[in-house]
């Protein structure tokens, strides 16, 4: 039995590896989910033949089962029902879940395993699932609640010696550990060191800026992986330890991935400092007095009807809006028009890796209009008219030109080489980063002050009346 539930482990962790190529690009990307949870499916059912769950009878079966229930109807639930801007929340409290398994199971272990012959690997790998687990745990419920805004404030919340303490509980984390693997039965030290943790994970998450969340997700993300590995290590589970490297090294490289698109270090993300606190050195008076000139629907209908190219750049506000199925019915509008249209992608458009991606595709935007940053900046000097939608600090000029901007550096969408820009947002507002951008002040932009959606729509009938 044992070689046959290596052999089905074996097949999940490549259906988990399948799964992960498939997210590599969206039009693959529903078939690699799907392969990811077919794995996860073979590997549970691998798992209810282990030689333990089969000694424990029918009633730990039992049991088992009724827990599979509860976990499928509320992830079932919260699947359907959570938006997409909630996103980053909800896999906040997956991964947080992920860690807070990992400190039990690792527990569960170490309570059962016998202080006689317990090796050097599962009391060191049950101290990592203790560590990484309850840091992963409460770190996330920390992102979470920073996210929603229920108790904590979104902004960075610092204090004195507050590096200091993080050095300290590390310290006499380590030194917990060490106690764990001289001596396997003291497990009131597991749980101190669990507790250690959590306050751990509260004190290194509680400095990220509300904004920031998405790439500390992604990084807590990374951690779960790395204790439900450190778990399998505990478990001697192969497919566990496969699984969980897999999330931690995919969870690092996104991390990674969006740290770079944001042109910021992991160090300056997790110390907190960008966001209205960091707001570089203009102010928005001097950039906008006397320089703003708004459109209205007919105006822009006007410079499309002129048109043969357009570039569509879709940023947070769209999603906000939930623009994204009139912004692919307009497109369709201006190409029956012959206009051509593309959609220029910002890594870190929105507040998630590939949010635009995600909210074109759920209004059937082809993918081929998608163009990356890299792929589209080029052709923004031919272009007659850019449509910004939402979007403000992936095409802030700031960041090519003021070294003391928060954004200084960031690759950005170059639009205001186009010929005419058009700004659609509700207000002067900064975004994300909270400064002003002068693309909004150029002679050859024009800002149409309204809802995402609202704007579209009265586009659409504009460009039809036209
Ligand atoms: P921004 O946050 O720079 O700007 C969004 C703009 O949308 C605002 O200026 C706002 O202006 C406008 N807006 C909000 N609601 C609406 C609405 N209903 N209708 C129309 N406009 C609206 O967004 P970008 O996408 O340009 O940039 C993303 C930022 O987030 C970057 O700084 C990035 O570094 C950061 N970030 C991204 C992450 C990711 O993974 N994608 C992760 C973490 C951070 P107004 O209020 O005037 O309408």
């Amino acid at each position: 039995m044992d070689a046959l539930i290596n052999l089905a482990y074996l097949a999940a962790s490549a259906l988990f590896i399948l799964g992960l190529k498939g997210l590599s690009h969206p039009r693959t990307a529903v078939r690699g989910n799907f392969l990811g949870a077919l794995g996860m499916l073979v590997a549970i059912i691998a798992t209810l033949f282990d030689r333990h769950i089969i000694e424990a009878g029918m009633s730990g079966l039992i049991f088992i089962m009724a827990g599979m229930l509860v976990g499928s109807l509320v992830g079932a639930v919260l699947a359907i029902k959570v938006h997409m801007t909630a996103m980053p929340q909800m896999v906040a409290l997956l991964n947080g879940f992920g860690g807070i398994a990992s400190v039990l199971v690792a527990g569960a272990a170490l309570t059962d395993a016998n202080p006689q012959t317990t090796t050097l690997q599962l009391t060191v790998a049950t101290a990592a699932s203790g560590l990484i687990g309850g840091v992963t745990f409460w770190g996330s419920l920390v992102a979470f609640d920073k996210l929603q805004e229920w108790v904590l404030p979104g902004h960075p919340i610092h204090f004195p010696a507050q590096q200091w303490l993080n050095v300290v509980l590390g310290l006499v984390a380590v030194g917990l550990t060490v106690v764990i693997v001289r001596d396997p039965s003291t497990l009131w030290a597991y749980w101190v060191l669990v507790a250690v943790a959590s306050v751990l994970g509260v004190l290194l998450t509680i400095p990220i800026g509300g904004a920031d969340m998405p790439v500390a997700i992604a990084l807590l993300n990374s951690y779960s992986g790395l204790a439900a590995a450190a778990t399998g290590f505990v478990l001697n589970n192969s497919v566990l330890i496969i699984a969980g490297s897999l999330v931690g090294a995919s969870g690092i490289i996104l991390t990674q991935i969006m740290c770079r698109a944001m042109n910021r270090s992991l160090f300056n993300v997790l110390s907190g400092a960008i966001g209205p606190e960091a707001a570089g050195s203009l102010k928005a008076d001097d950039v906008y007095k006397g320089k703003i000139k708004s459109a209205s629907a007919e105006d822009v209908a006007m410079l499309f009807d002129a048109a043969s190219r357009v570039v569509i750049v879709p940023g947070y506000g769209l999603a906000v809006a939930q623009a994204q199925h009139a912004v692919s019915d307009l497109a369709n509008l201006l190409e029956s028009k012959g206009i051509e249209v593309e959609f220029a992608i910002h890594p870190v458009a929105g507040r998630m890796p590939g949010h635009m991606n995600v909210l074109l595709a759920e209004a059937d935007v082809a993918y081929d209009k998608l163009k990356e940053m890299d792929e589209i900046n080029s052709s923004f000097e031919q272009t007659d008219v850019v449509l910004v939608i939402g979007a403000n600090d992936v095409v802030n000029p700031l960041a090519r030109t003021d070294p003391t901007s928060p954004i200084a550096g960031m690759p950005i969408l170059d639009v205001d080489k186009a010929r005419t820009v058009v700004v659609v947002k509700r207000s002067l507002s900064p975004g994300f980063a909270g400064i002003p951008n002068p693309l909004f002040a150029l002679d050859k932009t024009l800002m149409f002050f309204k809802d995402g959606k609202d704007a579209v729509v009265q586009l659409i009938a504009a460009v039809k009346a036209g």
